[in-house]
């Protein structure tokens, strides 16, 4: 791991974003924001799995006026989403909402743009700078037929202009994204900007896709940039519900060392011509009924006595597997030989009993 890079911290409602703090798990809504109830019961039950920061979707002028409603009700910071209409996003600070996130680029009217800074400066209203590859395409149709590097440098050098414009007016209250749906070039775009100016980064690869390969992507592409120590604030992209790019985002951050594992963590082989047991179904199985209160213990699932023993033995209950039993460990200690039947309520057993 990299040292972090040294950002400017930014205030989000309560959550401090960049400096030293935590890297904080974002998410969006995926209800109409006028749906009121809705709206906050999703992002209740996201709070209720860590959510730290949370944006809606503001769309219609319905919709911007039930922002304070919805911060009202609920207990993270709340950002509005804010494209092609200025008035929303002035809408959207006087409802009091704890930052927007727009896109400059398709908020053509300096007039307005200069109007929702200064609003946002009086309001202390952070804003985030959130541009991605799709609006450089649409609203820049030089890159239409571009490669990816010509993608990203407009996106790096618009971004920069962008800041440049806020702070002529004496904003820096700014965090930044640049996204894109391909792992390298949003890496590359993401390393381009970190040198090249001190706001803190929110990280995502955009419109990753369905959660097998978002994940994929996302890991990569997030994960790559955490390792080198850049992002400071992260949501991972899955289309369907919320909630698992809020449990995925957290896993990536784990896998780093940079957040408590929040679960228990499952370690397995991945078997072969020496293990006599039915791991696979094991492992499913011990995974389904795995206590989550036991939050970062290790329990070690493994095929046979070559390699499984060492892996056994470091975890905090781990079994070796023979044919057609295991041997079980506990705090590095064999304590009894098991059945391949009972396997798995031996370990949910002994898991439940560490303290
Ligand atoms: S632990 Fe044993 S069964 Fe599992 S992959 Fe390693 S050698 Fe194969």
């Amino acid at each position: 791991m990299e040292n972090r890079r040294k950002t400017r911290i930014i205030n989000i409602g309560s959550v401090q974003i960049g400096g030293d703090s935590k890297i904080a798990v974002q998410s969006m809504a995926n209800t109409h924001t006028q749906d009121v109830d809705a709206t906050v019961r999703q992002i209740k039950e996201l709070e209720e799995i860590g959510c730290q920061i949370i944006r809606v979707a503001v769309p219609t002028a319905e919709a911007a006026k039930c922002l304070s409603e919805i911060k009202k009700r609920i207990n993270i910071p709340l950002v509005a989403d804010i494209h092609f209409v200025h008035q929303l996003a002035l809408d959207a600070i006087e409802n009091g909402v704890d930052k927007i996130r727009i896109n400059p680029g398709n908020m053509k009217d300096k007039a307005m743009l200069e109007k929702i800074i200064l609003s946002a400066k009086n309001k202390g209203v952070p804003i985030r700078i959130g541009v991605n590859s799709g609006s450089i395409r649409e609203f820049d149709p030089n890159t239409e037929n571009g490669d990816h590097e010509d993608m990203v440098d407009l996106m790096v050098n618009s971004t920069l202009q962008y800041c440049e414009h806020f702070e002529s007016l004496g904003f820096k209250d700014i965090v930044v994204s640049l996204k894109t749906s391909d792992v390298p070039s949003t890496i590359r775009a993401y390393k381009m900007i970190a040198n090249q100016c001190d706001y803190p980064l929110h990280l995502g690869i955009t419109a990753a896709g369905p959660p097998s390969l978002a994940s994929v992507k996302s890991a990569v592409g997030i994960g790559s940039l955490l390792s080198q120590g850049i992002g400071d604030t992260l949501r991972v992209s899955f289309t369907g519900i919320p909630h698992n790019e809020v449990r995925f985002g957290y896993e990536i951050l784990e896998s780093l060392g940079l957040s408590e594992r929040t679960q228990p963590e499952l370690i397995s082989c991945p078997t072969c011509g020496r293990c006599e047991i039915n791991l696979a179904k094991i492992v499913n199985e011990v995974n389904e009924k795995l206590p989550l209160d036991k939050k970062g213990i290790q329990v070690a699932i493994m095929g046979c006595t070559v390699n499984g023993p060492g892996e056994a033995r470091e975890a905090d209950i781990g079994i070796a597997g023979g044919k057609g039993f295991g041997i079980l460990f506990k705090k590095g200690k064999k304590i009894k030989r098991v059945d391949e039947a009972d396997m798995v309520s031996e370990l949910i057993h002994e898991i439940e009993n560490l303290p």
